[in-house]
């Protein structure tokens, strides 16, 4: 029998058009009434519609009836296309059986939709060129194919062109998707396999599971169990997401969608794992996936520390929705009780430490990102540190985590592209000429320099024209101190941190003189010292303060005074006292962003 189930993602390089591509899909097959159509749909979380990026991956079943007559029922599975999130990707292309390829018929091949193909081929998955923007009068449509075939080496001949602005072509690639994306290859009949790919956790209902059925049947009260562990659940609820949640007898081979079984913890129900019945269970699960690995680290901390427990819960709650971030507690002696967390990557960290604020509310500090170092101590020890107060003051020797790094840029910027990799601790691997005016470069870069501002640094001195993609490579030996900043003499612990030898005294010296414009001038003077062991190697002096506040306004004007001293103590409360020195938050937002 005929499966009339199409699975598929949309990869692309950002702003490539994506999720406009996917607004027209829904548009056109009628899921989504032009009332309830708002502009990219998939992007719900505010945040990503302010940062116009694509934060988790989401699915949604299309019905459209193609020209053969027949009831086809879509299954797109949207992606982030952020490096960060790649983990992301790669889960919700297992759950595909092809991909739609959008490249911008102006801009061409972009780094990541270079990174992203190769994921997509290594889940076996068909790929469908789809180049998009063909409205654009820069559009050079039949040069992208020549791109895709030369650099991707993937046939064009049944490449689509559309506009998703306009929704030119949406129909041919609507008919292109039931011709090219291969229908789900499972057995009803077969034992069930189901494949998590993501999960989140609603307040009312619980664990909500995403899942693909590859193998057999499911349905409201089968008794399941997850192959990795062996636990048992009860279906509650099957359903489709169209986009909402909506009900469903039964999902079978090659459907997308939910199921409910009342855990109260996604982490019962592993992206990843497969779902099988207890009776008739199969044999053996599916192949996992690569899972999601932390590669950036910082602590973070409440302002006040009666957040601390709103701290913890929020951090918990996250944790529901996105497997990705861990944490623990840690204490620091300028910082108090905070936690220790884990991130995909700066963007991610930055995300997360924005929704702590705003959907929580809590005023917060994080340190300076930081990377994960294996260290061998003298006596042979070998140690994980991600946290430069873990720094063992003997060591024999210290590796740092490598990437490898692909980098396209217009061939005018490929000399500020090599100086920024040299000033980032790069090596050069090679480079080629992807057509007249673009070159790829490749480098294999410390993860830690990338970390903090290369993407940043990358964009600006080449105008926002390079892209750029990594991948781990491993950890190499490298010349790595730990360097202490320290405020009136007293070391404070969320200032430290490591940094390659020959890069120690200029970053030492840029907080200390940093420090020293934003920390406000106090009654007494307060020294500034960045320290490798006991060496100083930069110092700065704030000198002392005269006058106070109340000085300024002579006579009787007390509700003026009032004021004054209001603003005073509010200003204080985003402060933290470093022995009996007041440092302003901004003060550690602005070593966190320093270079
Ligand atoms: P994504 O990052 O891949 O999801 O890209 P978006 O769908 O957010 O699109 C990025 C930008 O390109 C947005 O400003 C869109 O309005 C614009 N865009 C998308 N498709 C088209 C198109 O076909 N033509 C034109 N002119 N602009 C488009
Ligand atoms: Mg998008």
């Amino acid at each position: 029998m005929q499966n009339l189930k199409r699975n598929f993602s949309i990869i692309a390089h950002i702003d490539h058009g994506k999720s406009t591509i996917a607004d027209r899909l829904l548009e056109m097959t009628g899921t989504v009434t032009e009332r309830e159509m708002k502009e990219q749909l998939l992007d719900s979380m505010d945040l990503e519609r302010e940062k116009g990026i694509t934060i988790k991956a989401q699915a949604v079943t299309l019905n459209y009836t193609a020209a053969d007559g027949n009831k086809y029922e879509l299954n797109l599975i949207d992606t982030p296309g952020h490096v960060d999130f790649i983990y992301e990707v790669s889960r919700s292309l297992a759950a595909c059986d092809g991909a739609l390829l959008v490249v911008d018929a102006a801009q061409g091949i972009e780094a990541q939709t270079l990174a992203n193909v190769y994921l997509a081929l290594e889940h076996d998955l068909e790929i469908l060129p789809v180049i998009n923007k063909i409205d654009l009068p820069s559009a050079d449509p039949e040069k992208v194919k020549l791109e895709i075939e030369d650099i991707i080496g993937l046939p064009t001949d049944n490449a689509v062109l559309v506009s998703g602005k306009t929704g030119l072509g949406i129909d041919e690639l609507l008919e292109a998707i039931v011709k090219y994306i291969p229908e789900p290859k499972g057995g009803m009949s077969s034992p069930l396999k189901a494949l998590i790919f993501d999960s989140h956790y609603d307040d009312f209902r619980g664990v909500i599971t995403y899942v693909r059925v590859i193998d057999g049947v499911i349905k409201k009260g089968d008794k399941i169990k997850i192959m990795s562990t062996n636990k048992e659940f009860e279906v509650l609820e099957t359903g489709i997401f169209s986009p909402k949640m909506t009900e469903k007898n039964e999902l079978s081979v090659g459907s997308v969608g939910y199921i409910i079984t009342g855990v109260k913890s996604i982490k019962d129900t592993q992206v990843g794992d497969t779902i099988t019945h207890v009776k008739n269970p199969a044999e053996k699960p599916l192949e996992g996936y690569r899972p999601a690995q932390s590669m950036v680290f910082a602590g973070i901390y409440p302002i006040s520390t009666d957040d601390y427990e709103d701290l913890r819960e929020a951090l918990e709650k996250l944790q529901l929705n996105d497997a990705s971030l861990t944490y623990v507690p840690e204490t620091s002696i300028a910082l108090g009780f905070g936690f220790r967390c884990g991130f995909l990557g700066l963007l991610h960290m930055e995300i997360i430490v924005e929704r702590l604020r705003r959907e929580f509310d809590i005023d917060l500090i994080s340190t300076a990102p930081s990377v994960e170092y294996h260290v061998t101590t003298e006596t042979g020890e070998h140690l994980i540190i991600d946290n430069p107060a873990e720094f063992p003051a003997g060591k024999k020797s210290i590796e740092e985590p490598y990437i490898k790094g692909t980098i396209i840029v217009p061939r005018d910027y490929v000399g500020n592209v090599m100086e920024l990799c040299q000033e980032k601790r790069g090596t050069y691997i090679d480079m080629s000429y992807l057509d007249e005016t673009r070159t790829m470069l490749r480098y294999d870069l410390p993860l830690a320099d990338v970390v903090i501002d290369f993407y940043d640094k990358l964009k600006s001195r080449t105008r926002g024209y390079a892209s750029f993609e990594y991948e781990m490579i491993g950890y190499k030996e490298s010349d790595l101190v730990k360097v202490d900043i320290l405020v009136s003499g007293n070391v404070v612990d969320a200032f430290s941190f490591i940094a390659h030898k020959d890069h120690a005294f200029n970053r030492g010296r840029s907080i200390v003189e940093r420090l020293k414009e934003v920390i406000p001038r106090q009654q007494f003077e307060i020294p500034l010292q960045a320290a490798l062991g006991s060496k100083i190697i930069a110092r700065e002096t704030i000198r002392a303060l005269r006058k106070n506040v109340l000085a300024k306004c002579y006579g009787g004007d007390i509700s003026r005074k009032k004021k004054l001293l209001e603003k005073q103590k509010e200003g204080k409360k985003r402060m933290k006292a470093i022995g009996n020195v007041e440092i302003p938050q901004e003060a550690f937002l602005s070593v966190l962003k320093l270079n």
